[in-house]
């Protein structure tokens, strides 16, 4: 079989997890396996380069971030081919130059677009354990990328669909995926099974087990993925297009920080406007996420909406620049936010969803600022004190619907 496997970063942070994790690779292979590995940087390094750019410009050029940010993956990949060496076994690292990981050029969140497979195919003809690094591409002008926060699972997901792998396995510091981040809701429960559309909205609503990325490339080429602990043996989640087990109204909550709000007041209150707005946060590749246009009142109105806080202090600069063009008097934001939701595939025809969220959250004292519906999702906007709060507060209300 041709097995692809990813470690995250706490499954590598220190020797003893590495080693740790050489075993559990050498085990798989010694079983007559080919095996591609992909790894994260080692526990916070990622965390660590951020912080070290930071102390040299809070706003450095996004592609010399990439190439700084991307070293920790290349130091995981070389490390553990030391370890798997050490331990007697073939194995060799390449990087996502050698491997010609291909992505579009947008720097600090670039998408795949190819990846050849000759290198890998090579090296596992020559009995290599191959280890990849997760997170980067290389884009066309042969600049390293890097595919966002958590990256990595996406890279792995790409080469076992790109490989036609048997199996995709994604190791972390928990048992699997649960109804909600089990560090924060003591009582979450893991789920055997998920479908990939209920993992794709958690994904994107903050529950970064998995990137969503990954989980709309397993889905688009139908790659099974089991997510489960490097720590043990336990058996894991299983991520698939159809499940077996009977739909649950809620299958997960979620807890989104990495927001922000922002209100343009007094826009003139004629057609056009709002498009006018929103094709210039396109144009500067800023994703809005709720929107909230208030009633024209004298003339004018009021739009607010959220976005990644990562992309605040842009969007907030290309308003600025803009605002005479937009007719606007002013833009305001807010950075202490953050969004809970609810995920479900029977929340479409169960019109009382809505209502017990709003419920939990009114007996938790937590007020609501925004609200954004879909057939299998409610988001809730509220102050970012409140998140863990508020996840508790739902996941309880829930409980019983998350029976599985
Ligand atoms: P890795 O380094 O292995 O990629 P991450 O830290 O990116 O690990 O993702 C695993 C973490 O995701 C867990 O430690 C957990 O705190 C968090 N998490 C958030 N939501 C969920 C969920 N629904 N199920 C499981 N883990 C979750
Ligand atoms: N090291 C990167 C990060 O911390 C990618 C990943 O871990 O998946 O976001
Ligand atoms: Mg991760």
């Amino acid at each position: 079989m041709l097995i692809v496997q990813k470690y995250g970063g706490s499954s590598v942070a220190n020797p003893e997890r590495v080693f740790n994790v050489a075993k559990r690779i050498i085990d798989t292979y010694k079983q007559g396996n080919k095996v591609v590995v992909v790894l994260s940087a080692q526990g916070k390094t990622t965390d660590e380069l951020i912080a070290k750019a930071h102390e040299i410009d809070p706003n450095p050029s996004k592609r010399e971030m990439d190439m700084l940010i991307s070293t920790g993956e290349q130091q995981s990949v070389a490390l553990m081919a030391m370890a798997i060496n050490k331990l007697g076994y073939p194995a060799v690292s390449l990087n996502a130059f050698q491997v010609g990981m291909h992505t579009n050029r947008t720097y600090s969140n670039a998408r795949l677009k190819r990846i050849d497979t000759e290198r890998i195919e090579s090296e596992l003809d020559r009995k290599n354990i191959v280890l990849v690094t997760g997170f980067q591409g290389i884009n066309k002008f042969d600049d390293i990328t890097t595919l966002g926060r958590s990256g990595s699972d996406t890279t792995a997901v790409a080469i076992a669909a790109a490989l036609r792998a048997d199996k995709c396995e994604i190791y972390t510091d928990v048992d699997g995926v649960y109804t909600a981040d089990p560090r924060i809701v003591k009582d979450a429960r893991k789920l055997n099974e998920i479908t990939y559309d209920e993992m794709l909205e958690l994904a994107a609503l903050g529950a970064k087990v998995l990137h969503h990325r990954s989980v709309e490339i397993a889905k688009k080429y139908n790659v099974e993925l089991v997510v489960r602990s490097s720590l043990n043996n336990s058996e894991g989640t299983i991520v698939r297009e159809v499940c077996n087990v009977e739909k649950m109204l809620v299958s997960g909550v979620a807890g989104d920080k990495n927001v922000a709000r922002i209100s343009v007041m007094g826009i003139p209150d004629t057609p056009g406007k709002a498009f006018d707005l929103f094709s210039l946060l396109a144009k500067n590749k800023i994703s809005v996420d709720i929107i909230l246009q208030s009633i024209g009142r004298d003339g004018t109105k009021d739009i607010s909406f959220t976005l990644a806080r990562t992309d605040l202090n842009d969007a907030i600069n290309v308003i600025k620049e803009n605002l005479d063009r937009l007719g606007a008097k002013d833009v305001v934001y807010k950075e202490d936010v953050a969004k809970v939701s609810i995920v479900g595939a029977g929340m479409a025809t169960n019109p009382g969803i809505a209502a017990m969220m709003f419920e939990a959250m009114y007996n938790a004292g937590i007020n609501i600022s925004m609200i954004s519906t879909s057939e299998v999702k409610i988001s809730v906007l509220i102050d970012e004190k409140h998140t863990e709060e508020a996840m508790n507060a739902i996941h309880d209300r829930f409980r019983l619907a998350m029976e599985r």
